[in-house]
């Protein structure tokens, strides 16, 4: 450790959405001298567009707090959950919710960055990592204007990650298929009034057609503005299912009276998580969307910024024994609290997804999102 110029690092991070935002504040609490020896690299610059549901449930705002961040921004809080499945016949559950809110996912993200400049973290945005090459001593990373040194990087870069897609090509492996497709509807609500404090979560528009997914709809705030923040996810996805799912979606609108032509479908991918992946090479971590997120709900901020913790200790720790191989990064992760939530969020994902049908999903959707209430 030690270094201090303007183009060699101890710690690169490429990418400041939740993951790579949490991995830095958290370095830089475990150890403050940090932060002249970090630095974070942003392909885009805030506030930057991010397809998201916007849902921040009672987990995100635990991680929050563990990384001592008060979000000040504005959010809806959201009194009931519906939950659409086909049980002998279509049935629909409402159930109070705690502690549920929805974002403009831009400005929670800007928020997230604001807090790590507030720690004086060096974030250079609209700076996309390019490539990296690793030895014995370092990596060198290349963006666009200029090549750094660090002793470690971090892949904070979303589910279409170049630093995981470069693991896998030098492990000579194909990159897993634990990723899943989404699509997402906007729709602007003229009077606020007649918007429900409602998130529907429909398993039943996607069991019915065969697609291992959901339908959500989530009501938000924006500037003022009502919308309703619709779309469908695909877990595991078929290149016969694209259309499929835009049908899907279409009707789960049109059963809310909302039309195609009244907004844009936009469609994004997130990858989730599973233990075989690779997670972390000689002197690269994979965190967040990179390494794979919450496979059931593909709630991804809370999970995204636990990885962050997860991450900063082994860092630290590879500096104290001055082990750069990261060999036991998974090890650390599935003994973590977060990595045992991702293995339980896997296990319930199992019964779901891969059981036939939704024939035993009743009982353990509502134990999983009413564990108190049935009906
Ligand atoms: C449609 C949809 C709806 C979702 N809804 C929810 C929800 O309601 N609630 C929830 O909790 N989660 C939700 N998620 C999941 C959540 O959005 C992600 O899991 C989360 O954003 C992952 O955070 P991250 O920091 O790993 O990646 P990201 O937030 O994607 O951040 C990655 C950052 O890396 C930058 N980057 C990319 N490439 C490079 C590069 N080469 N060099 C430098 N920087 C780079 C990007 O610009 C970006 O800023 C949803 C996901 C989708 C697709």
């Amino acid at each position: 450790m030690g270094r201090s110029s303007d183009t060699e690092y101890d710690v690169i991070v490429a990418g400041s959405g939740p993951a790579g935002i949490s991995t830095a504040i958290h370095l830089t609490k475990l150890l403050p001298s940090m932060k002249n020896r970090l630095i974070v690299l942003e392909k885009e610059t805030h506030p930057r567009k991010k397809i998201c549901g916007g849902g921040v449930s009672a987990y995100a705002d635990y991680w929050l707090q563990r990384l001592g961040i008060k979000m000040m921004i504005p959010s809806l809080a959201l009194k009931t959950t519906r939950l659409a499945i086909d049980h002998d016949g279509y049935v629909e559950y409402c159930f109070d919710v705690d502690g549920f809110r929805t974002v403009k996912r831009e400005e929670f993200d800007e928020a997230l960055l604001k807090s790590a400049l507030d720690m004086d973290i060096v974030v250079a945005q609209d700076e996309a990592v390019v490539s990296f090459s690793d030895s014995d001593e370092e990596i060198v990373v290349q963006t666009p204007k200029r090549s750094l040194t660090t002793s470690i990087l971090v892949g904070a870069d979303g589910a279409q990650s170049i630093i995981r897609r470069q693991l896998y090509k030098n492990a000579g492996m194909r990159g897993a298929r634990n990723i899943a497709r989404t699509l997402r509807f906007m729709t602007p609500v003229d009077n606020p009034n007649t918007v429900e404090l409602e998130a529907i979560i429909d398993f039943s528009c996607t069991f019915r057609n065969g697609v291992r997914g959901y339908a959500w709809s989530f009501p938000v705030t924006i500037q003022g503005q009502a919308w309703i923040n619709t779309g469908i996810c695909d877990f595991h996805p078929s290149q016969k299912q694209r259309s499929l799912l835009k049908k899907i979606l279409a009707e789960f609108l049109a059963a809310r009276d909302i039309s195609l032509d009244q907004g844009r479908i936009e469609g994004c991918q997130l990858r989730w998580f599973h233990p075989e992946s690779i997670f972390s090479a000689n002197r690269v971590l994979l965190v967040g969307d990179a390494a794979g997120i919450d496979p059931l709900l593909g709630e991804g901020i809370p999970f995204s910024l636990g990885y962050g913790h997860v991450a900063a200790n082994s860092i630290i720790q590879a500096f104290k024994s001055k082990d750069f191989s990261f060999t036991t990064y998974k090890e650390q992760l599935l003994e973590h609290e977060l990595g045992q939530e991702l293995m339980n969020r896997l296990h319930w994902a199992d019964k779901l997804y891969r059981s036939s049908g939704t024939k035993n999903a009743k009982d353990f959707l509502l134990s999983l999102f009413a564990p108190n209430k049935n009906g």
